[in-house]
């Protein structure tokens, strides 16, 4: 995922009507059903890169809302693009470092959280970067409602034990583990791939989930 610089991607996003602007995202706050206009659950994705898991969510679930939040300008091109060939009404964009996120979704207005593939950040000073790490299940924490989950894929083994050892020192408990989803006919229902999921099952490797609760 290396198109950090494509020419004129921040222009494109700052015009996208798919996209919330960054000057408005402050006023975000308790008004995420207003801007979809209906009162369906919130889910988001935290790092969705080129956005194909939560268009294709979005696709198959019309009665929910879905917020794709994405770092790269140039990554998150590649998710208007494909809202440009066919717009989904129920799916909009941020372009944000997620550890604002407290500052643009209310107290518990969101409904579900998806983390997938997100980046490994390997060096232990950079632990506070990880998208699973106690820093943010902290501003999770905020904008998730009492009965929302958090689901988290990866092929990342060093990642997912991390991940799994923050939670309880994060106050967050296990509805779902498994080191091996693709071979969980159960937890395969209504799986969507990532693009990143994708690659490296294609690959051979195993997929690890986790669904998590507070
Ligand atoms: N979720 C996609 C998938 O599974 O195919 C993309 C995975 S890619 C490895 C991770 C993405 O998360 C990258 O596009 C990266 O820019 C984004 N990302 C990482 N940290 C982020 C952060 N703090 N805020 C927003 N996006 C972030």
């Amino acid at each position: 995922m290396r198109l950090r610089n494509i020419t004129g991607s921040r222009e494109v996003i700052a015009e996208s009507p798919f996209v919330v602007r960054e000057e408005v995202l402050e006023q975000c706050p308790g008004t995420w059903h207003e801007i979809f206009g209906n009162p369906h659950p919130i889910h988001i994705e935290v790092g969705m890169g080129k956005g194909r898991f939560i268009y294709n969510m979005a696709k198959a679930h019309p009665d929910v809302n879905y917020v794709g939040i994405e770092k790269y300008s140039s990554v998150l091109l590649r998710a208007i693009q494909k809202m440009e060939e066919e717009e989904l009404p129920n799916l909009k964009f941020i372009r944000m470092d997620a550890e604002d996120i407290d500052k643009v979704f209310g107290r518990a207005e969101v409904d579900r959280i998806y983390l997938n593939f997100s980046d490994p950040w390997p060096k232990d000073r950079h632990a506070k970067r990880r998208l699973p790490s106690r820093q943010f299940l902290a501003r999770y924490d905020v904008i998730l409602q009492k009965e929302g989950t958090l689901e988290f894929k990866t092929d990342n083994r060093d990642l997912f034990d991390f991940a799994v050892e923050e939670l309880e020192p994060a106050g967050w408990k296990a509805q779902v583990i498994t080191y091996d989803l693709h071979s969980d006919p159960k937890l395969m229902e209504g799986n969507i791939m990532t693009e990143y999921e994708e690659k490296f099952s294609s690959m051979g490797n195993p997929i690890y989930k986790y669904v998590i609760y507070r």
